[in-house]
C-alpha cells in the first residue's frame, strides 16, 4: 500500500474512556495508544465488548475522553478548526445500514446530507453524489430516486459508503461492515472497500471479530482485550505468530483457513469477565492457560516481542529468557 510522506493519519495516545453502570465504573478503554498511517488498512480484532467500537467512537470525537488525546495529521483534535477537519476527512460505516439510513430519505438525500453539513457548495452536489454512488457500483439513474426499503441489504450498505465517501475523506473506519450481509454479498461489499482503499489510496479501519477477514484483508492487526491493546504487528506476523497467549487462542479458535486456527473453542476458556471489575495484574490472567505467579498482580505493558514492529503485553515476553514465539 502506498504511504506519504505524513506519517500518521490518526494517532490515539493513552486514551482512557469510563462509564458510569450501576455505580461502578467501567473501563470501556483503559490507556490505549495507536497508530493509523496512511494508506493503511488496520484491523481492531478482539471479542465482543473489549472496546474496539468505543475506540472507534473516541477517535471521530463522538466519546469524551477521561484521559488521553486524538491526533489527525499530528495535531491534537481539541478545538472547532481540528473537529471539522476530524469530521471531513474520517468517516465511519456500521454494521447495520438499515439502522443508520434515514428510511424517509431518498438515496440522493441520504448521499447529499454530509455535503449539506460541511457546507459544500450546492451546484457540486449531483456530481459529487452519483460520482460516489458510482465508485460503490450503483448506476446513479436507478438508485438515486430509491428510498431505503427499496434496497438490499447489500445495496443499502452500498449506500452507506457512498453517504461516507462523498466528502472525499482520507480514512474510512468500518465497524463490522460485513457482519449483517449473506455470505454472498460480503465478498462483494469487501471488494468495493478494497478497491477504494486503492484507487483513493484511503486509509481503513477494519473492526471485525472475524480474524481470518483481519488476516487477509488488513496490513497491521491490533487484538483488544478488556478496553487495552494486548498485541499489534502485522496481521501475518501477529496471526501466524501471535505473542500474547489471548491472541493466541483467538487464532486457535479461529475457524479455517486461518493460519493455525482448527475452531478449538475450548483453548479460550469462561467469558470476558465483567468490565466494570477487571481483574488484577493482567487482565486475561483468569483465562490464560500460560498464567505463571504475577500475573495476578503485575500488570504488563505493551513490549517489543516476536518479528520486528511486533509487541505483546504479556509478562512472558521482554524479559531475559521468554518464551520464543513458538513456544
Ligand atoms: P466492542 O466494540 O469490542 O464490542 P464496545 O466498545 O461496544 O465493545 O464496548 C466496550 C465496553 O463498554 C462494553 O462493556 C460495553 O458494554 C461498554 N459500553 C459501550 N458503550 C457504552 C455506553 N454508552 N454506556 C455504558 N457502557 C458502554
Amino acid at each position: 500500500m502506498t504511504v506519504s510522506a505524513i506519517t500518521s493519519l490518526m494517532e490515539v495516545d493513552d486514551l482512557s474512556i469510563h462509564y458510569r453502570q450501576d455505580r461502578k465504573t467501567l473501563k470501556a478503554l483503559d490507556g490505549v495508544s495507536l497508530e493509523w498511517k496512511p494508506g493503511e488498512v488496520l484491523g481492531l480484532v478482539g471479542e465482543s465488548g473489549c472496546g474496539k467500537s468505543t475506540l472507534a467512537r473516541t477517535m471521530l470525537g463522538l466519546e469524551e475522553p477521561v484521559s488521553g488525546s486524538v491526533l489527525l495529521e499530528g495535531q491534537a483534535v481539541t478545538n472547532r478548526s481540528t473537529r471539522s477537519a476530524l469530521r471531513r476527512k474520517v468517516q465511519m460505516i456500521f454494521q447495520d445500514p438499515y439502522q443508520t439510513l434515514n428510511p424517509r430519505q431518498r438515496v440522493y438525500e441520504i448521499v447529499t446530507e454530509p455535503l449539506k453539513v460541511q457546507g459544500v457548495e450546492k451546484k457540486l452536489h449531483q456530481g459529487r453524489v452519483e460520482k460516489a454512488l458510482g465508485e460503490v457500483g450503483l448506476e446513479p439513474e436507478r438508485y438515486l430516486d430509491r428510498y431505503p426499503h427499496q434496497l438490499s441489504g447489500g445495496q443499502r450498505q452500498r449506500v452507506a459508503i457512498a453517504a461516507a465517501l462523498v466528502l472525499e475523506p482520507e480514512g474510512l473506519i468500518c465497524d463490522e461492515p460485513v457482519s449483517m450481509l449473506d455470505a454472498s454479498v460480503r465478498s462483494q461489499i469487501l471488494t468495493v472497500l478494497l478497491d477504494l482503499q486503492k484507487s483513493r489510496d484511503l486509509s481503513l479501519i477494519f473492526i471485525t471479530h472475524d480474524l481470518s477477514l483481519a488476516w487477509s484483508l488488513c496490513d497491521r492487526i491490533a487484538v483488544m482485550y478488556l478496553g487495552r491493546i494486548v498485541e499489534t504487528g502485522s496481521a501475518v506476523d501477529v496471526i501466524e505468530k501471535p505473542q500474547h497467549p489471548y491472541t493466541e487462542a483467538l487464532v486457535t479458535a479461529a475457524p479455517v483457513p486461518v493460519a493455525g486456527g482448527g475452531g478449538r473453542r475450548e483453548l479460550l476458556k469462561g467469558e470476558l469477565p465483567d468490565p466494570s471489575n477487571i481483574p488484577s495484574g493482567c487482565p486475561f490472567h483468569p483465562r490464560c492457560p500460560k498464567r505463571f505467579e504475577p500475573c495476578d498482580e503485575i500488570v504488563p505493558q505493551l513490549v517489543s516481542a516476536g518479528a520486528s514492529g511486533q509487541s505483546a503485553a504479556c509478562l512472558l515476553r521482554g524479559r531475559p529468557g521468554e518464551e520464543s514465539a513458538d513456544a
